[in-house]
């Protein structure tokens, strides 16, 4: 069980990584300007590199919207209990991974599943 001092300081974790996360993605989506002209050729380098830019700033997504569910369920108090199985998460996991929403082996199940 965690107790409300431990529950304060993962809010707080969550925060700032709500905030920094917030600045990354928004810095990838922002578009590159590579100061040139649109040209034929390097049509392809630069939409790669967009493609690059938009399935990182996804993947920061999903993790932002994982951050905030954790902190809105800090605060009705469903916080460190699995998604799926409702049992209590090892606080050795939400240390490591404050945002998670699955307990070690819901986590394990859906990584073989994918
Ligand atoms: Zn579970």
């Amino acid at each position: 069980m965690i107790n409300q001092e431990k529950k304060e300081q993962i809010k707080k974790r969550l925060e700032d990584t709500k905030l920094s996360l917030e600045a990354e993605i928004k810095k990838l989506e922002t578009p590159v300007d590579v100061g040139d002209f649109p040209g034929e050729d390097d049509n392809t380098d630069e939409s790669t590199a967009t493609f690059n830019q938009r399935s990182a700033a996804a993947s920061l997504r999903e993790v932002l919207t994982n951050t905030e569910a954790a902190i809105s369920k800090l605060d009705k108090g469903t916080y460190g209990i699995c998604e799926d199985c409702g049992e209590e998460i090892s606080q050795g996991l939400l240390e490591v991974a404050p945002e998670t929403r699955l307990c070690q082996s819901c986590n394990k199940k859906n990584v073989v599943k994918t």
